[in-house]
């Protein structure tokens, strides 16, 4: 059996996205700038999608812009924040995704804006007083605070951090990259300035995402070039991408509560298998319905070495996951939120990051306890 459990890092492509997809790279030709026919209807395909877009998300068409990803989507609303609206504080934390983190600590080095790194607790969360306080004394920063984290699963109480960030005219940038499709927002009635999405955690293809801007930001655009996306991400769009997005989060969000409640099972049977049969074993991050991704479970296995190699030989017995996040499977380096809620290094080693997508099955996650306990059997337990 091989069994993935790395949806997180990317989903499975939904059959009926890739079906979707297809035409458009079949029949549909052309250059959607183009005026004639063939333009013209991928035209109309981009529009439809941005529409359907912001429809599920609450949105009107003219706040929804098309990006390579997660990624480019996070830069365009950090470092266009900084460049556009003249705003020269920043507050964050140490354990956002490093799409937020890198971009930030740049801008920190360049001189061009000053950052507050709040302190998160051992779970991943911040403390609301702390973040007033910070904005109290400097009211018109950037905040990016993320809604869920990729790797411990914890999420954050959005609306209670946008309500702050309008108390002080701080604008509000969440990474919300892992709840798209988790979740069902409405942005006309959520304090937040900037979302961004990225289809392939959605079940959706890769190297397509969005950024949500709310109306009246003036913001400029991080890639020039043609005059794309109403001037603001030059490059000739994905239309196959653009409309399998579009079509995999409708796909989510039409099947919301039954979707969430198969992934909640799984996750709940995962937990509750590892705590019955591997001793020791603890949980990095929340682990509850209504404070954590239903997606991930972070778990610590006691393991009396540095480098337990666990992934490895989870890797052999046939099953994939990964230690943080995508980007850091594969690195030496540790996973930089484990080490921002305090883990030590060799608690970071030992743990390892399962997230569930709906392809999943409880036989997939018996056979992954079961091969769990022969690997620790002949590891030394602490
Ligand atoms: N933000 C978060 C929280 C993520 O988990 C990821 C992907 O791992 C990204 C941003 C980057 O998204 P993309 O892979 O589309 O660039």
């Amino acid at each position: 059996m091989r069994v993935y459990l790395d949806n997180a890092a990317s989903s499975v492509l939904d059959p009926e996205v890739l079906e979707y997809m297809l035409p458009w790279y079949r029949e549909f030709h052309g250059n959607p700038s183009s005026v004639h026919y063939h333009g013209r209807n991928l035209r109309s395909a981009i529009e439809q999608s941005r529409k359907k877009i912001a429809e599920l998300t609450g949105s009107s068409p003219g706040e929804i812009f098309f990006t390579s990803g997660g990624t480019e989507a996070d830069n365009m609303a950090i470092r266009s924040t900084v460049e556009g609206l003249g705003i020269r504080h920043i507050v964050s934390t140490r354990i956002e995704h490093h799409a937020v983190g890198h971009c930030i600590e740049l801008l920190e080095e360049k001189g061009h804006a000053k950052v507050t790194w709040l302190d998160v607790d051992s779970r991943g969360h911040i403390d609301l007083k702390e973040l007033r306080e910070v904005l109290k004394s400097s009211p018109r920063s950037l905040v990016c605070l993320m809604h869920a984290n990729n790797e411990i699963g914890t999420m954050l109480d959005l609306e209670a951090v946008g309500r702050i960030c309008r108390e002080f005219d701080a604008v509000y940038h969440s990474d919300t990259v892992q709840t798209m499709g988790n979740v069902k927002y409405d942005t006309g009635n959520l304090p937040v300035d900037f979302l961004t999405a990225s289809a392939h955690k959605f079940y959706g293809p890769k190297g397509i995402g969005f950024l949500y801007i709310r109306k009246g930001l003036k913001i400029p655009p991080l890639i020039l070039g043609g005059g794309q996306e109403r001037n603001m991400r030059a490059g000739t769009e994905n239309v196959p991408a653009i409309a399998g997005m579009a079509f995999a989060l409708e796909k989510c969000i039409r099947n919301l509560e039954e979707k969430n409640e198969k992934l909640w099972k799984l996750k709940l049977f995962l937990k509750t298998e590892l705590e019955a049969r591997i001793p020791g074993v603890e949980f990095n991050g929340e682990t509850a319905k209504d404070n954590s991704l239903v997606t991930v479970l972070n778990t610590f296995f006691p393991i009396d070495s540095a480098d337990s190699l666990l992934l490895m030989n989870l890797d052999i017995a046939g099953i994939s996951c990964s230690g943080g996040s995508a980007c850091t499977s594969g690195s030496v380096k540790g996973s930089h939120v484990l080490a921002g809620i305090g883990c030590s290094a060799k608690r970071s080693a030992n743990s390892v990051r399962f997230s569930f997508g709906v392809q999943n099955t409880a036989e997939e996650l018996e056979f992954t306890v079961g091969k769990l306990e022969e690997i620790m059997k002949v590891k030394t337990p602490v």
